[in-house]
């Protein structure tokens, strides 16, 4: 099948590259020669356009999405001193990013369907002793698929406390039709090089609809300075370079479109995949947009079909091979998580991203179907 691996194996940092070279090399010119490199008019430009491509708010550009999620709670004075909830099936950055701000982690299960923060779990968290504390929860739209956003809302306005957004997979998706990244206080992005937008190199942002705490992460960012060379605290040094927001620039103009590919391709794996018995393909739930950064089936049978995917030369990963509470860094919780220890075993992520050929479902879709026979 040679279409199938040339499309497979040319890796989406380097595809997205290719796509844009001509424009990009514009951009980075366009930087080099402006003799500015930092938090200049690029930074700004794009900070913009990414809060217009949002639907409004502000943008606060920074260094990486791990960044931007430490940001997002010193802003809103969570730190030591407090608890933020998140998903145990999530990538460990997210752990990493809320305990670099000073809070303590505390986990919560996920909705099986969504592989997202589960309301009742949460709830549940937060009626228990290791609720007591909790400041805020993060909410990961874990693959592109919007967690139930009423459903949380509902237990974060009983209990008070904060509900905040991590949309490093989620550029595009809607819930509601509105834009992932604008339903909590505040939301952090990653524009790591396999994100839906990508950076070359790490880049990442908070958004939100609240002017004033937009203004203090603009303080935190760098050094804390109210002024030049004069600190109303003491911030990071967390900025945006020019040459990466200039590349999120020319990417971003193709942001839509290759979300709405993405769900093209996604369409072509459901297909293909409804009649396998072994493989349960991704759900979308009614008045969500899923933004498809995985395409993430389960099975009972994953080392097997594993094995079998890589025979046929299908680059197949999977996301994520150990929940957050069983790892040595973030190890320990009283919640039940079974749902998360469930699905790090069973999910496997297929190839998907807007430069392969809508062939390659199909036939990556064959080859499991073929897998599934043989094992009924
Ligand atoms: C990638 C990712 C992050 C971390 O972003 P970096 O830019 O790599 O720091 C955080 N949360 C989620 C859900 C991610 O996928």
């Amino acid at each position: 099948m040679p279409s199938l691996l040339n499309t497979l194996s040319v890796p989406y940092p380097l595809a997205d590259q290719h796509r844009h070279e001509p424009a990009l090399r514009g951009a980075w010119q366009r930087v080099c020669e402006s003799g500015s490199y930092i938090l200049g008019r690029e930074v700004e430009a794009f900070e913009k356009e990414y809060a217009a491509f949002l639907g409004g708010g502000r943008v606060v550009g920074v260094a990486s999405g791990t960044d931007a999620i430490e940001l997002m709670l010193r802003a809103l004075n969570i730190g030591s001193g407090s608890k933020v909830v998140v998903p145990s099936f999530a990538p460990s950055a997210v752990a990493s990013g809320v305990r670099r701000s000073g809070a303590e982690v505390v986990f919560a299960d996920i909705d099986p369907h969504t592989f997202t923060l589960c309301p009742e779990s949460l709830a549940a968290l937060l009626r228990s002793p290791q609720g007591s504390g909790v400041d805020a929860a993060l909410v990961v739209h874990l693959y592109g698929h919007p967690a139930d956003w009423q459903g949380l809302r509902s237990v974060a306005v009983e209990h008070g406390i904060e509900l905040l957004e991590d949309c490093a997979q989620a550029h595009g998706a809607l819930w509601q039709g509105r834009m992932a990244g604008t339903l909590g206080r505040a939301a952090a992005f990653s524009f790591y090089p396999t994100k839906n937008l990508a950076a070359l190199g790490d880049a990442g942002a908070v958004a939100t609809q609240d002017a004033e705490l937009a203004e203090r992460l603009r303080l935190i960012r760098e050094y804390g300075w109210g002024r030049r060379n004069v600190s109303d605290f003491a911030g990071v040094n967390s900025r945006l370079d020019e040459l990466q927001a200039a590349v999120l620039r020319v990417k971003l103009g193709s942001l839509r479109d290759n979300v709405l590919q993405r769900r093209r391709l996604a369409a072509v794996y459901d297909a293909s995949l409804s009649g396998c018995r072994m493989v349960v393909p991704p759900v979308v739930r009614g008045g969500c947009e899923h933004a498809y950064h995985q395409y993430v089936i389960r099975t009972k049978n994953r080392e097997a079909l594993l094995q079998h995917l890589q025979q046929a030369g299908i680059p197949a990963a999977v996301h994520y091979p150990v929940p957050l509470h069983r790892q040595r860094a973030f190890a320990g919780s009283h919640m039940p998580l079974s749902e998360a220890e469930r699905a790090a075993s069973e999910v496997i992520s297929l190839p998907v991203h807007p430069y392969l050929s809508e062939e390659a479902p199909a036939e990556v879709g064959e080859v499991i179907e073929r897998f599934d026979h043989a094992c009924g």
